[in-house]
């Protein structure tokens, strides 16, 4: 236990510093791309040793780091947090495992944070983590001793070790940062707020085809519609994200609610098993307690598994608000979202091919927001040759992206004409 971690207390600093970073990137200008090229430490390689009672891990790095290491259950995980690294690890490495670890992951959490993420066989502790310097010619090396434990004694670790959320959530929860960022900007700019939100984004992938990534796909697409509406000067436009940064999706709500946004949209690429055969096209979603058919109902698990990808602790997570006013607004919202819905699908259909059902709803969690109307687009699938042609274009990313902003714009005259019926 005492080797959890070497010297929390420096790293809880610099971890606080990376959330300020993180929020005024989210709020402010993209402060990120004026600043002078950052070195950060470097990992060139990781190895994996042992069996399925005992595992270590090492990464090589070009200097110590600090680092915080804990264990996750549901799915058993564990997540080590250090600062900014460069990763320049082998391709491939951590899909397959070996001993107690299925496969692991890494990638941005935040600006100045990088996450490694482990997916466990089953219960293991932290038997040891330690930060060794540079020596007889080996280069600085994270180690981790993973070993098996029983149900009983996981429950136990995970609940002494509980982990703290990392500091952008925890802030956000304590309104020191996103939400109270939002009143002074709506005073400013009274214009609506239109959020979008492109999913995945640092460790978390998504969907991966022909080398190319739902991450990467759906962020081009955000920065195409962002442009494309700003434009017109009649939004203001918030991105949940606008870098290759993990963005847990309780947050994602969170920064649409903190908005009072007019509108969320969340923007995916979905993809087939090549087993299931082939399927083409662009398709909305919507919340629903039901999934309107089992391939939504598929899509929204595969969806929400984001946060456990990127080693958020579910069981962290509250209920932002009573279930009962969470019924209430809804009801409102979700009218809202399906009319907005279906502007959208009459829109796009102009500009881009869609699904056979191109109007599907089921529980997506990052449609939660009680009071924004909410849609996620999945712009088509990176499984099929022909959509992935498609979201590569730069030609048809603006022909889209314009088609939504022309449903946007219906959708918002029309929705402030019935919020003022005096007029
Ligand atoms: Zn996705």
């Amino acid at each position: 236990m005492a080797s959890r971690a070497i010297q929390p207390v420096l790293l809880g600093c610099a971890l606080l510093c990376a959330a300020a970073l993180v929020c005024g990137g989210v709020f402010g200008p993209a402060q990120a791309q004026t600043a002078p090229i950052a070195h950060f430490p470097v990992a060139s390689e990781a190895r994996l040793a042992g069996d399925a009672s005992q595992t270590r891990f090492i990464l090589d790095l070009d200097q110590a780091v600090q680092f915080r290491a804990f264990t996750l259950g549901d799915p058993y995980r564990v997540v080590v947090d250090i600062p900014q690294i460069d990763f320049r690890l082998p391709t491939g490495i951590g899909t397959t495992g070996r001993g107690l670890i299925k496969a692991f992951r890494y990638g941005l959490v935040m600006p100045g944070g990088s996450r490694i993420v482990f997916d466990l066989t089953g219960p293991a502790r932290i038997a040891s983590s330690t930060m060794l310097e540079a020596a007889n010619g080996q280069p600085p090396r994270l180690v981790l001793e993973f070993e098996a434990v029983d149900q009983a004694t996981f429950n136990q670790g995970s609940g002494e070790a509980k982990p703290e959320l990392r500091p952008a959530i925890a802030d956000a929860k304590a309104g020191a940062t996103p939400a109270a960022a939002a009143p002074a900007a709506q005073l400013a700019d009274p214009r609506p707020v239109i959020v979008i939100d492109p999913g995945h984004g640092g460790l978390d992938n998504g969907t991966q085809s022909n080398g190319e990534t739902e991450k990467t796909l759906v962020l081009n697409f955000g920065l195409a519609l962002r442009e494309r509406l700003e434009k017109s000067g009649k939004y203001r436009v918030v991105m949940t994200r606008s870098d290759d940064t993990f963005i847990p999706l309780n947050d994602r709500v969170k920064i649409a609610r903190a908005q009072s946004a007019a509108l969320f949209v969340s923007i995916h690429a979905d993809a087939l098993p090549r087993r299931e055969g082939d399927a083409q096209g662009a398709t909305i979603y919507t919340l629903s307690d039901k999934a309107s058919d089992v391939e939504a109902e598929r899509l929204a698990e595969t969806e929400n598994r984001a946060d456990a990808i990127g080693g958020v602790n579910l069981t962290e997570e509250p209920t932002e608000v009573a279930d009962i006013l969470i019924d209430l607004a809804q009801r409102e919202t979700r009218t809202f979202s399906n009319r907005f819905a279906r502007l959208l699908m009459n829109e796009m259909k102009i500009a881009a091919r869609m699904h056979k059902h191109p109007l599907k709803s089921a529980g997506f969690r990052v449609l939660k927001a009680p009071d924004v109307p909410s849609v996620l687009v999945e712009l088509g699938y990176v499984s099929n040759k022909g959509d992935l042609e498609h979201l590569v274009s730069d030609n048809w990313r603006a022909k889209t992206a314009a088609s939504m902003a022309q449903a946007i714009d219906t959708f918002l005259a029309k929705r402030l004409a019935t919020a003022s019926p005096d007029k």
